[in-house]
């Protein structure tokens, strides 16, 4: 996708956002940060796609945790064109030294950074922030587990998946009930320029989550819920 292109598609600062994807690829090089390495694969699977949620849901003012964030996607892009207050987790400490750097050179402010295993940041933040995201980082029943006891009552867990999302919705009916969910809405893209299918699953929490969950990563991956 060209810049002229994307600029077209979306409402944001596309500078920033350019800028965003000139130090990612040229950081890749160093830390093998993406597997998407030239700009217009890139424009499209990491910026345009990060941004799909805010058709969808209204950041401003609120409080959004990005769940194994990588590289800072989708929680770079959406603090870039929104105005949430974004933290962005993940296990991996140079992915999250890279994101601070990113974050001072692009003076993005509305971005706090946490090294953690969810798991372990769980146990201390529960239920405190307004919506949970996360990309490419789990199976569903396993994603709701992890995500969803971080979530308010009354906020929501957005699952960013591709054309099994709704697959995945299926097999986590007992995993939403056991955590506290109830499925509000999937809403369904397609990606202008490959013509990949992306779904986003709304999860609201409707119920304090039991304490036991969530449970320790080989448990859950050992008897999924
Ligand atoms: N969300 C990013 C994206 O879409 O480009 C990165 C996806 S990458 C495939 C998955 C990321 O999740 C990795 O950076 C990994 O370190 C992180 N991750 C996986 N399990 C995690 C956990 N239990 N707690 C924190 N981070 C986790």
């Amino acid at each position: 996708m060209t810049k002229e292109k994307i600029q077209g598609l979306i409402s944001g600062d596309i500078s920033k956002l350019e800028s965003l994807m000139e130090i990612t690829l040229s950081e890749n090089q160093k830390f093998n940060l993406t597997a998407i390495k030239d700009e217009e694969s890139f424009r499209e699977l990491m910026i345009y796609d990060s941004l799909i949620p805010l058709k969808y849901f209204s950041f401003d003012g609120k409080k959004v945790l990005d769940v194994g964030t990588g590289a800072g996607f989708p929680g770079l892009p959406l603090a870039i064109c929104s105005k949430g207050n974004f933290t962005l987790l993940d296990s991996t400490a140079k992915k999250i030294n890279h994101i601070n750097n990113v974050c001072k050179t692009l003076d993005i402010n509305n971005v706090d950074t946490v090294v953690a295993r969810v798991e372990d940041y769980a146990s201390s933040h529960r239920e405190t922030f307004d919506y949970v995201i996360a990309r490419a980082v789990a199976p569903l029943n396993v994603l709701i587990e992890l995500c969803l006891p971080l979530v308010k009552v009354g906020g929501s867990f957005i699952a960013m998946k591709g054309s099994a999302g709704l697959d995945e919705l299926k097999e986590s009916k007992k995993a939403i009930d056991k955590i506290g969910g109830e499925v509000i809405a999937s809403y369904e893209d397609t990606l202008p320029e490959s013509g990949e299918k992306r779904i986003l699953i709304e999860i609201k929490k409707i119920k304090p989550t039991n304490n036991k969950y969530p449970r320790q990563y080989s448990e859950i991956k050992k008897k999924p819920l």
